[in-house]
């Protein structure tokens, strides 16, 4: 399963994310958050890059939407500190760009990707040689593996946006959006056009519709009523569009009711699929992860501790139970079952220790 809140380790490390950091502030608001333009050779990174069977695009690095269990604050790091070792950022600001634990400025100091429109030019010639003569075949792209395509940078950069614009003169592909943002709704013209003449999922990302849980796990992120109200406008458009819920944490939104709860709603925002995913958790993910759930779920955190003690993955035992689960939930609300994200991007297996007792 991947969604931009659960991917295999490489992914992050972004070979086109290299940075050509011109320390530019394009925009600054009250609370603090700071943008800032970040020119890459490319942007749509390879399988081979990145590990995976799909080819990613992420137009920002770091995301204000701030939820606990992302993973791609790693890939920020990454970008930070490989800018400081090119000496492009000072030692002042390389600290202002880490924050005090090394996890806020991913919130906080967002790269937004300067001049992409002409990397993508060069990416899809890359691309187009490298799928040969099939383009019934071609490999996904995938656009918000990482972070966020519709997170608040969005309303005023409109990356994604022009992506899609460029996409959308394209033919055969087989393209996928994953946003927690209702945002996507402002697209719905240019993802119908897309739509058109390729392949197109998109997939509104929420792991509840419990407003009060998910303001204890996602900092910032919009409210599931909104995340769904878009969805239905998505789908009211006729465009291709369905519930990703992931990751789905164990012992907290796992449990039949909260997941019927996201189906029925699902089904009543008109969605054409739903897939689901346990948490992976990563290293870059445990320190912001871990404090939370000692705080709003203390009595799950040896549970934790002892199912996810020498891997990222959740136990395989878990998963598959929960594969179960969503299977029996998928046909029971009338939704195609094992097919598009759920397999195209399940590879690995996940570990056989711990016991999360789904
Ligand atoms: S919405 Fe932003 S913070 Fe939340 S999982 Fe996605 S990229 Fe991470």
């Amino acid at each position: 399963m991947i969604t931009h809140s659960a991917t295999p380790d490489q992914l992050q490390l972004l070979p086109s994310d290299s940075p050509t950091v011109r320390l530019s502030v394009l925009d600054e608001r009250l609370r603090g958050t700071k943008f800032v333009s970040l020119t890459p050779k490319s942007i749509l990174n390879s399988p081979q890059q990145t590990g995976v069977d799909f080819w990613s695009l992420n137009p920002y690095v770091g995301c204000e939407f701030g939820c606990s269990y992302c993973y791609a604050r790693y890939a920020h790091r990454y970008v930070v500190e490989r800018a400081h070792d090119a000496g492009k950022l000072s030692d002042g600001e390389f600290q202002d760009f880490r924050g005090p634990h090394g996890w806020e400025a991913f919130e906080r100091r967002i790269f937004v990707k300067d001049q992409l429109l002409g990397a993508l030019e060069a990416d899809l010639r890359r691309y187009y040689r490298s799928i040969g003569a099939s383009v019934r075949e071609s490999v996904p792209i995938v656009i918000g593996t990482a972070t966020d395509p519709y997170q608040p940078a969005e309303r005023r950069f409109r990356l994604t946006r022009h992506i899609l614009e460029r996409l959308a003169r394209c033919e055969g592909l087989n393209i996928g959006v994953i946003t927690k943002s209702p945002l996507v709704a402002r697209d719905v013209d240019v993802l119908r056009r897309l739509q058109d003449r390729n392949d197109l999922e998109v997939y509104v990302s929420l792991i509840s519709v419990d407003a009060a849980l998910i303001r204890k796990i996602e900092t910032r992120s919009p409210l599931p009523a909104v995340r769904l109200r878009a969805l239905r406008r998505l789908t009211d458009a006729g465009v291709n569009a369905g519930l990703i819920v992931a990751p789905v944490l164990p012992g907290i939104t796992d449990d039949v009711p909260h997941l019927e709860a996201l189906f029925g709603a699902a089904r009543e925002a008109g969605a054409r699929f739903v897939h689901a995913g346990p948490l992976r958790l990563y290293a870059a993910v445990r320190h912001r992860f871990l404090p939370l759930l000692g705080e709003h779920f203390p009595e799950l955190q040896e549970r934790y501790r002892r199912a996810y003690a020498r891997t990222s993955g959740a136990p395989r035992d878990y998963a598959a139970a929960l594969a179960r689960r969503v299977k029996r939930l998928q046909r029971k609300y009338g939704f195609r079952m094992n097919d598009g994200m759920q397999d195209r991007y399940t590879r690995r297996l996940a570990p056989p220790q711990g016991d999360l007792g789904l």
